[in-house]
């Protein structure tokens, strides 16, 4: 794919926000717009993006066979040992005014260029880039819905096997091993929390052995194709108390009513809102400590987030989590997360695995 018609989003954008030169290194504007990664070297790579030129991407020469060239979007800039990138990128970037620099330039190259571009200003790329990648285009559903597909299978695989007597950890080799089996280039992470380890949302997988009764919480995804992965299934050793089946009903009506409501139009918040009301009516408010969702794309969270006080309205082609949870300290947490975008027929879920709570031995 030519990446050419993003770059002429690009521009038309700093033509929008009064930016003059987009400069972008490491991070994921920077494959957005061309189709390449930089590696996160002390050597600088950057994208040089005027608004009214050229696009140049300067590279360090040993690195430049890794780019993929597309002499219709963007020119390659090698440099040598001996040159000097942040002379390059100055010289390439002109007199500009207003720069935009991607959000996760290292601080010495912006120091650097802020020296070299005496007479400008410098502001964030997200007002550039952000802009353009938050609504996802029909190729880009349909490499997220690809993706959640792929971790669909996993989950669906994982509700034959066995987990009691089994570590977290080793669940989460399996979890990682079939991901890369079923497409992913790049497992990203996999979370296996059981028993009371379920109660920290971001539990890192030990040597928890599983036992009867455990609830456990898998929560995992990664790229595939450019894009990102996102699911979280929920699995329980045995036949599950009353107690642990009640609260799983109160979650997914939750994440239910907050995929319903999530319409064309509607600000992120209400999303929130809706998830959160029901798990609050059921006494459980303070155990969701958390926002509902995140964006997701070419990064695992980016905008637009689920979250009290982002009044920002859903827009066709916004995809992102529904993730509500409850967590019982001590005890046990259950989250169930599914992948959303909206569109103009509405709410549409990426994920197909099944909602239930999985009975496993
Ligand atoms: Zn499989
Ligand atoms: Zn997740
Ligand atoms: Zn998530």
């Amino acid at each position: 794919m030519s990446h050419a018609p993003r770059l002429d989003r690009a521009r038309t954008r700093m033509e929008t926000v009064g930016v003059d030169v987009l400069l972008l290194s490491v991070g994921a504007d920077l494959p957005y717009l061309t189709g390449y990664e930089a590696m996160p070297l002390e050597r600088l790579t950057m994208l040089v993006l005027p608004r009214d030129g050229e696009a140049t991407l300067v590279v360090p020469e040993l690195e430049a066979p890794r780019v993929v060239p597309e002499p219709d979007a963007f020119t390659i800039r090698p440099w040598s040992e001996t040159e000097d990138p942040i002379a390059i990128v100055a010289a390439l970037a002109g007199r500009p005014g207003r720069v935009a620099i991607g959000d996760r330039t290292w601080a010495r190259f912006v120091l650097a260029l802020q020296e070299a571009l005496p007479g400008a200003t410098f502001g964030p790329g997200r007002d550039v880039v952000g802009a353009l990648r938050l609504r996802k285009d029909a190729a880009e559903v349909l490499a997220l819905r690809a993706a959640a597909h792929a971790v669909d299978a996993v989950a669906a695989e994982m509700r034959t096997r066995p987990f009691a007597g089994r570590t977290e950890l080793d669940v989460h080799r399996e979890l990682v091993d079939r991901m890369l089996e079923h497409g992913h280039q790049r497992p990203n992470f996999a979370i296996v929390a059981s028993g009371p380890n379920g109660a920290s949302p971001h539990h890192d997988p030990a040597a928890r052995v599983i036992g009867d009764g455990d609830v456990v919480l898998c929560d995992f995804g990664g790229t595939m194709a450019g894009y990102c992965s996102d699911i979280t299934r929920m699995f329980v050793v045995g036949e599950p108390t009353a107690e642990i089946a009640d609260a799983y009903a109160v979650l997914q009506l939750a994440q239910e009513e907050a995929f319903l409501a999530a319409t064309v139009g509607t600000p992120c918040e209400a999303v929130d809102a809706a998830a959160r009301s029901v798990i609050a009516d059921a006494g459980f408010g303070p155990n969701f400590m958390h926002r509902t969702g995140h964006g997701i794309g070419v990064e695992e969270h980016e905008d637009p987030y689920i979250v009290a006080g982002n009044a920002t309205p859903l827009e066709p082609g916004f995809a992102f989590s529904i993730e509500p949870g409850i967590y019982l300290r001590g005890r046990f947490g259950l989250r169930l997360e599914d992948i959303v975008v909206a569109a103009e027929s509405g709410p549409d879920r990426l994920n197909c695995a099944s909602r239930d709570l999985a009975v496993v031995g």
